[in-house]
């Protein structure tokens, strides 16, 4: 079944259950700063999962795209990529695990045409430490399912030690079946909501090789363990507990939460073992094979992550983000650079990203209407990327032969010189990954007949935590820098991000207390802003909102910032987003001292240091965003 197709089929087989199709949110997350991107269906609905109304109802459904970079290692293998879609359905207090469970795998076996006898599930085991039993409801429902398809399901235990023993539904502990924004129950603060999950896994019979150090080498066969016969493909997730001094008790309004992979699911509906030769990635190879004159077939590895990197760079700079040296523009610079690093090991021409961006283009056929439409931006930033690595490419292979130039005239041993701190410093300075440091110096080697000795395992070690030290900055770093929908740090967005604190009092002192920011976005060339309105804003409520934030820059306010607790910042009536982060102090930023002040949000910033330097502020836009909801498009000029 083609993507497309799997796709429409499963948000109208939601919509006909009474489930409302809502669009995919950005990649980047809006009033969220705890993770660079969005990687799941749930992340952008954790507020109405904590409780909130959503304005499209209790049954919601859609296709959200997702990046997942911690899986950028795992590229290559058959089943990870880091751009990839999430099917998601969810029940706000509505249906439970009974209608769950009975439309998924309706869906998968009817509308999908899966074997019934090749799907195997999981469930909670249960935990008395904290006094939540096994999952006997999911097990008997799922039975009642199985049964259904002539299938008598067995559910066993610790199948983890002691194998499948031919079973069909099996029990696991927290690590695998359960969720919470915290992970494992015992990690929960008091307060928090979570559950258990019942995972979907499909049979692809082939059994392959295990990794000799492999944690299960000397185990039985398992659906979570590793040796690739057993895919999961979806998992539906119940909330019904939330944590309090006496244990969990039940919810009164349980939540379900289902995710699945798009490209999972067309590849096992197509009998394939790998979703590189699904219709979501095979023009996309077809063109690196054209454009390299190698087949996909004998470099598979190179070809996946080639694959993956650009489709992932074409969505991320879709949705504004470019590359650079930090946050959130540093995984896509890493992306880009990687991809081109396996392009040149299949020999193809400089400038080959461009050309197989109109491939990433094919395959999501207008469904993804913004990498067509920011087009002009994508290729230019691609060829940009490309020149510039190129530039340090040249620069970078000279130091390095510098460096091998230096052990083979002392003959050194190359271990005792070259430390992953080097090789990082490469990486920093001229964006080699530190594989690619290794091969062209042993390249060098063996162009001169040299027997270079050297000790990867160190290098790799220190490399690893030179880069752990680098990430945890760069992290801390874009937490700090790109709250609130900014997507660089440069100044002009800084004066923007100002300019929204205004546009936010000036909206509501024209428009009424109830306008509440919904979510922002941020460029170096405009804001914008989403917030909760009814109408249409007249032409002249947009001009009194200008004229408001116009006459704060000329007052030339300051603009500064104090450390509270959530609490304190409730009480000074602070606006933003009050989520329950326990005991953590918030950034309240302010605007004008005293008297003067006109602004107080909770934020991360960066902001301007006076209002004065922000020039004339212009509402470019005033449109309708979604039920409820208006965006207004600004600039500085
Ligand atoms: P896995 O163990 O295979 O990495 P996961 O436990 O991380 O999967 P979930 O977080 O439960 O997966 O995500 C829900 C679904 O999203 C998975 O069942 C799978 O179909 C899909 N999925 C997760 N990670 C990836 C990925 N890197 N590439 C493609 N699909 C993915
Ligand atoms: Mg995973």
């Amino acid at each position: 079944m083609k993507s497309s197709e799997l796709r429409t089929k499963y948000l109208n087989f939601f919509e006909k259950r009474g489930h409302k199709i809502i669009p995919s949110a950005s990649l980047v997350p809006e009033n969220d700063s705890s993770t660079l991107f969005i990687s799941s269906g749930m992340q952008p609905l954790v507020p109405y999962l904590l409780g909130e109304k959503h304005s499209q109802g209790n049954r919601l459904a859609n296709s959200q795209k997702s990046l997942r970079t911690e899986d950028i290692d795992e590229v290559g293998d058959n089943l990870h990529t880091t751009f990839f879609e999430m099917l998601g359905n969810w029940s706000l207090g509505d249906y439970f695990k009974e209608e769950q469970l009975n439309w998924v795998y309706e869906f998968l076996i009817e509308e999908l045409k899966l074997d019934a006898k090749k799907l195997y599930c999981t469930v909670f085991r249960g935990d008395e430490e904290i006094g939540v039993p096994k999952d006997e409801e999911s097990v008997n429902i799922l039975k009642k399912i199985f049964q259904k398809y002539k299938i008598e399901a067995k559910d066993v235990d610790f199948s983890e030690k002691n194998g499948m023993q031919n079973g069909e539904i099996f029990y696991y502990p927290a690590n695998k079946c359960w969720w919470s924004r915290s992970g494992a129950p015992e990690k929960m603060p008091l307060g928090e909501i979570g559950g258990s999950d019942s995972e979907i896994f499909y049979d692809l019979g082939a059994k392959l090789k295990r990794h000799e150090n492999s944690e299960f080498r000397n185990l039985p066969c398992h659906v979570n363990c590793d040796c690739g016969r057993f895919v999961e493909i979806g998992n539906s997730v119940f909330i019904e507990y939330k944590k309090t001094e006496k244990g969990f008790e039940k919810l009164k309004q349980c939540n379900v939460d289902f995710g699945g992979g798009l490209e999972r699911m067309v590849m096992v509906s197509e009998g394939k073992n790998n979703v590189y030769e699904t219709d979501l990635f095979l023009p996309i190879i077809q063109k690196i094979e054209e454009l390299s004159g190698k087949k996909y077939q004998g470099y598979k590895k190179e070809f996946r992550i080639i694959a993956d990197h650009i489709k992932a760079s074409t969505f991320l700079l879709a949705s504004g983000i470019e590359p650079s040296n930090l946050g959130r523009g540093y995984i896509l610079r890493r992306l880009i650079r990687r991809a081109i690093r396996y392009g040149k090991q299949l020999g193809v021409e400089e400038n080959f990203i461009v050309k197989i961006y109109p491939s990433v283009l094919e395959v999501y056929d207008g469904f993804y209407s913004e990498i067509e439409s920011s087009r002009d931006f994508i290729v230019r930033q691609f060829e940009i990327e490309e020149e510039k690595f190129e530039k340090t490419l040249q620069t970078g292979l000279s130091e390095l032969q510098k460096m091998f130039d230096g052990i083979r005239a002392l003959d050194l041993i190359t271990k005792d010189v070259i430390t992953g701190k080097e090789f990082f410093d490469l990486f920093q300075t001229y964006g080699f990954p530190v594989e690619m440091s290794f091969e062209e110096i042993e390249s060098m080697a063996t162009k001169v007949n040299y027997n270079l000795e050297i000790d990867k395992e160190k290098i790799e070690i220190e490399f690893e935590e030179e880069f752990k030290k680098h990430q945890e900055l760069s992290r801390t770093a874009s937490a700090g820098m790109f709250k609130g929908g900014l997507a660089d740090n440069s100044e002009q967005t800084t004066k923007l991000h100002t300019a929204a604190h205004l546009m936010l009092t000036g909206l509501r002192k024209v428009l009424g207390d109830n306008v509440a920011q919904k979510g922002s976005n941020i460029t170096s060339e405009r804001l914008r802003f989403d917030f909760s309105h009814k109408e249409k804003m007249t032409s002249g409520q947009i001009g009194d909102v200008e004229n408001f934030v116009n006459g704060i820059i000329k007052k030339d306010l300051q603009v500064w910032f104090k450390e509270m607790s959530l609490n304190e910042a409730k009480k000074i009536n602070a606006m933003g987003v009050f989520e329950s982060k326990y005991g953590e102090k918030v950034k309240v930023y302010f605007v004008g001292k005293g008297d003067e002040n006109v602004s107080r949000e909770i934020c991360g910033g960066p902001h301007v240091e006076r209002t004065g330097i922000l020039g004339h502020f212009k509402i470019t836009k005033e449109e309708s965003s979604s039920s409820g909801v208006r965006r207004i498009k600004a600039i500085l000029e």
